[in-house]
Parts: C-alpha cells; structure tokens; sequence
C-alpha cells in the first residue's frame, strides 16, 4: 500500500512517462533507500555489539533494524513530521484537559521503539554482561528512524537510574515503566499497559544553572523526605512529551532543590494539577511535543534526599547524556548511510558521483567520523554496563560520557550539512529525510547539558577527581605501540591534563582533543587499517583541512566507504 502510494516519487534509474508529459522523463534520480536492516547491513555497528559481548541480543537488534530500515517506519515519520501536535486546553464542552493529539503515526512510531524494547532492554537484562550496550545499539538504530520519539524512549530509558534514589518507588514503578508497550491513553499510569517518563527542570530565568529554580514544593502531609507526598507551584519553561505518563521535577523546599516524580493523571482519572500553557514551535523535532507548563499544587513524590535533587538527578541525566552521544551518532550515520546511497546512485560526467576523486574524499570522510563516533559511544554504553562492578569502568564513564556528548553532538550538524550538500539540490527539499536531519541535528547538544556546560563538567571531574585522568590515559595507551601518531598525540594529552588549573578557557580544546584520543585507540584496535590510517593521518596528525573532504592523499577510501555502505544501497 505505502510501496504503491510512494511508488511514483522513487522511480530510480529510467521511468516512462505518460503522453501529455513529454518532458517529465525521470532518470539519474537515486531513489529511496529503503527495506534495508539497519542492524546486519551494518558493518561497523555488528562488530562494536560482538567487541563489547552483545552479539547475543542479535534477535532484538536484528528485529530493530528491520524495523528501523523498513520502508513503512519512513513513510510514518513522514507523516508524523507533516502533521504536528497540537495542544488541546479543554474538550468541546469546556473542561479543561490539557492534552495534546498526535497523529496516528507517531503513535505507531512510538508502538514500535517501544516493542523493540529500546527504553528497557538494558534494564531487563541488566544481569546479562553487554545488556547496556545492546541496548545502546537499539537506540543508535532508532536514532536513524525518526527522532522525534527518541525523546520520550531516551527519558523513560534513563529514569531508572534516578529512581533507584527510592526503593519503595522504584519497585512500584521499574516494572510498569519498562513493559515493552506504548499505551497513549491519558489516563492514570497504572491503569495504561505501559508508561512513559518525561522530565521538567528547566525554568525561564535558565536551564544551565539549576540552582535558580523558583518553583516550590511544600509537604501535603506531616512526612518528609523521600517518599513523602508534596504539592509543587511553579513554572516549567521546557517540558517535553507532556503527556508523560509520569515526570520528575525540580522544586525548592525548606532545606534547597529537591526532586520530585509525579504522574500525569491522578488515580481518580483527572488530570494531575498542571496546565499546559502552549506547546513550543520548534526548529526541529517537529513530531515530538515541547511545551511549557505550569504546576498549581501538582501531586508529587520526594525522590531521593531533601536538598539534593541535582545529585538525584543527575543520575538520569548522565545517562540521557550517553543516549545524546548515541542518538548524534545514529544520526551521523542515517546521515551518511543517505549520502554514500545518493552518490553511488547518481551520475555525473559519466561516472557515480562516488567515484568522482573529491567526493570520495568527503563520503569517506564522513564515513571515518561516522564510524569514531559509534565506537566512542558504544565504548561508553559498554562502561555503564560494566560500572558498578570495576572502579576503572566507573571512572571512565564518568569522564568519558560528557566527552562523547559533547564531541558526538558538537559535530552533528557539520556532518550533517555535508551529507545534505551531497544530494546536491534534492536534499534540500523537504520531502527529503536529510532536511529533518538538518533540522534535528543542532538540538542534542542542547539538551541535558550545552557545550560548554559539558565541557566544564569534564574539568569538575579531572579536578576532584584526579584519578579519571589516569583511568581515561590508561584506555588510550590500550593501542600504544600500534600507531605512533596516537602515541604521540596521547603524550601531547597528557601534558596538557597535567595543568588543569588553567583548563577552563581552553576546555573545547582539550575536551575535543579527548575525544580525538578515544576514538583512535578504538579505531585502532577494533576498526579496519583502512579506517584507523585515515583517522591518525587527520584527526591525530593533523594532514586535514576545516572541511570534510580535506584528507591527504594515498588513504584506502575505496575500501572505507565500502565498509560503511549499506549493501542495498
Ligand atoms: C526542543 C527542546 C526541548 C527541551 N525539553 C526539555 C525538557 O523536556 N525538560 C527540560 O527540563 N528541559 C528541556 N529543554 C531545555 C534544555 O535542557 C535547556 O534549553 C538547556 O538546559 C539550556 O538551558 P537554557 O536554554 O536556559 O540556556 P542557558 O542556561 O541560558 O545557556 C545559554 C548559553 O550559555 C552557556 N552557559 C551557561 N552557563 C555557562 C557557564 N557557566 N559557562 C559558560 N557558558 C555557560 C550555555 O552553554 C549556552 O550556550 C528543552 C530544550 C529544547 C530546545
């Protein structure tokens, strides 16, 4: 049906025309690139999952791919991008509802990330060595489907963290939140088949500095502390997915900012007592709900110690920072999976633009940093996995997440643009998947942390924590020996780690050069010579120029955009 309706906009090659049009001859137009598995026909992503001991979740991620890589889950995120949310503040006999109507797309979209378990999988096989970075694939792949519900998966996947601040209330809500379902009624959490977890921290008066929350909670009853019911006044200037089926929130009490979870609906069916005042006309992520809302005595829950909601927080938003580093990369690389497909299927001076020697240049270049990106991030979905349990791990993710955040979403939109200037003049046609790639790639390196917010928390780390130094350098100089420009370049680290006092105005630098360090070591040994070469000779040794396409001379891209290619492309 889709195949039928879509048919005519995919003639490829040479498609005869009726009489009356005689000049609408469609040929050279590359296609679609669709009913691929974004999983097996990945090359680069199947072997991290086997280095990192997930292969054994190949099933689920075969499922996803297959899902991700259909031609149907486009046409949906097609749909679900053309006919946006819309707010309704009351019902058509004037109550007020303050819900929000999606188009059956996006519910459909959300139906299957969820069924693909891309929010829980890590948490349901959390006694299984790799679940994480399965898991981490899951997202990766989704991340190249439709972004616009990666937002909710990502929160509800990285609530759990946070609420583990709260046995009683993790155990009461852990199991509901991660059932494989998406139930969109607005209705009580617990009445639904499953749930989604959403999260409002950021105010008006600044989202960075936390501290300046104005929102106030006071106890509803004689209790306090975790556990203890509150009532929460204020204002949320961002809250996406507002028809979470459950949130946490930031709110002021007597002893300081503290964390909260509370539902959407009440028990009793009403809605918790919340407004939604507009829903936010965004850029990007057109599908996804943003909204700003106020709280009137909101129903909540202490979580976690009164005076310490950040510290409680954070937990979730560490997490959600790997996601971020994963999401970019999931993006980079449907970004790329784009472009090797159009100039492979698009000729110019009689010959694929691929082929063409400077082109070559530039999707090879953009395969190189696509497949950095993947390792880095599955190399960190692989510490959480492995943190609570070796002290090296632990410090490698506290350091090393913030990197890839800040490295993977600081070139998302570069890379994207590149990929975009690729398709030439089609890519720039909103019809085309690459111009909500375009739109969507500045916004992770927005949330849950800016650059330099993130940059600074890299420094915080090194500071208090001297010995993160010692465990990222140690990771590096796993590869020492195999490319002496990774040496080198590691030792030109390491001199400049040794002076953090004065890190602070050169922190992009250093933290960019981090993550150059990072994902050498990785290319070099887990990647092709092919890839590792071409990484050392720019990134490391710097034989590159400001643009993609500016790497030298006598490096094997034949070979690395082969790999990169997705073989039904
Ligand atoms: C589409 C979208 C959806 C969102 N959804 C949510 C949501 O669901 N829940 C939620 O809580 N928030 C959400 N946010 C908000 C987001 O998390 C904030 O925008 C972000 O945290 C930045 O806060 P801010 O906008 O107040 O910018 P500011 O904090 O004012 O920062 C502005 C600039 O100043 C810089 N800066 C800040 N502090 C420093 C410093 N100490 N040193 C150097 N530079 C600094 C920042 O890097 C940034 O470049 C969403 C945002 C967007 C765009």
């Amino acid at each position: 049906m889709i195949a039928a309706i879509e048919a005519g906009q995919q003639a490829s090659d040479h498609a005869s025309v009726a009489p009356g049009y005689a000049t609408h001859d469609v040929f050279n137009q590359a296609g679609a690139l669709a009913d691929y598995n974004a999983y097996t026909d990945d090359t680069p992503l199947v072997e991290a999952v086997k280095v990192f001991g997930a292969d054994w979740a190949g099933e689920t991620l075969r499922r996803a791919g297959a899902n991700v890589g259909s031609e149907k889950v486009q046409y949906l995120a097609r749909q679900a991008n053309r006919h946006l949310p819309e707010l309704k503040t009351h019902d058509r006999f004037g109550n007020r509802v303050d819900v929000v109507e999606f188009h059956p797309a996006y519910h459909e979209l959300m139906g299957l990330i969820y069924g693909d378990e891309t929010h829980s999988f890590a948490w349901t096989h959390q006694d299984k060595a790799g679940a994480q970075v399965a898991r981490g694939a899951l997202s990766y792949m989704w991340n190249q489907g439709e972004n616009g519900i990666c937002c909710p998966m990502g929160m509800t996947f990285a609530s759990i963290p946070a609420l583990r601040h709260d046995a009683q209330l993790h155990d009461e809500w852990a199991p509901h939140i991660l059932k494989p379902v998406y139930d969109n009624r607005p209705i009580y959490a617990k009445q639904k088949r499953g749930a989604t977890v959403g999260m409002g921290m950021t105010e008006k008066q600044g989202g960075s500095d936390l501290r300046a929350t104005i929102t106030t909670a006071r106890p509803a009853s004689n209790r306090r502390g975790s556990g203890a019911p509150y009532l929460i006044t204020g204002h949320k200037w961002f809250f996406s997915v507002p028809m979470s089926d459950v949130f946490l929130t930031l709110a002021q009490t007597e002893k300081g900012l503290s964390c909260f979870f509370a539902s959407g609906w009440l028990p009793d069916g009403t809605r918790n007592r919340l407004k939604i005042q507009r829903l936010k006309d965004k850029c990007g992520n057109k599908s996804n709900a943003s909204s700003e809302v106020e709280f009137h005595d909101l129903y909540a829950t202490m979580l976690g110690d009164e005076g310490r909601g950040i510290r409680t927080i954070i937990e979730m938003a560490h997490v959600t920072r790997l996601d971020f580093a994963i999401g970019s990369s999931g993006l980079m690389r449907q970004a790329l999976s784009q472009a090797i497909h159009h100039t492979t299927n698009r000729r110019a001076f009689q010959r694929s633009l691929v082929d063409l020697p400077i082109m070559r240049n530039v999707v090879a270049d953009l395969a190189v940093e696509s497949e950095a990106m993947m390792w880095m991030s599955m190399r960190l979905a692989s510490a959480l996995d492995r943190e609570h349990a070796d002290r090296t791990e632990a410090l490698i993710s506290r350091i090393c997440t913030p990197v890839a955040k800040y490295w993977a979403c600081k070139r998302a939109p570069q890379f994207v643009v590149e990929a975009l200037e690729c398709h030439g003049g089609n890519g720039f046609i909103a019809d085309h998947l690459m111009e909500r790639l375009y739109r969507e790639a500045p916004l992770n390196g927005i949330w849950e942390g800016t650059g330099n917010v993130i940059c600074l928390d890299v420094l915080r780390s090194m500071q208090r924590e001297p010995e993160t130094v010692d465990a990222f350098l140690a990771e590096i100089r796993k590869a020492r020996g195999a490319d002496a420009r990774l040496d080198a370049f590691t030792d030109e680290i390491e001199r400049r780690l040794a002076n953090l006092g004065e890190f602070e105005p050169v922190a992009r630098r250093v933290v960019e050069m981090m993550a150059f360090a990072l994902q050498g070591s990785l290319l070099v040994r887990h990647s092709t010579p092919a890839v590792a070469d071409a990484f050392c000779a720019t990134r490391l040794d710097g034989d590159w120029g400001r643009a993609f396409g500016t790497m030298p001379r006598g490096l094997d891209t034949q070979s690395i955009v082969d790999r990169a290619r997705i073989p039904a492309g």
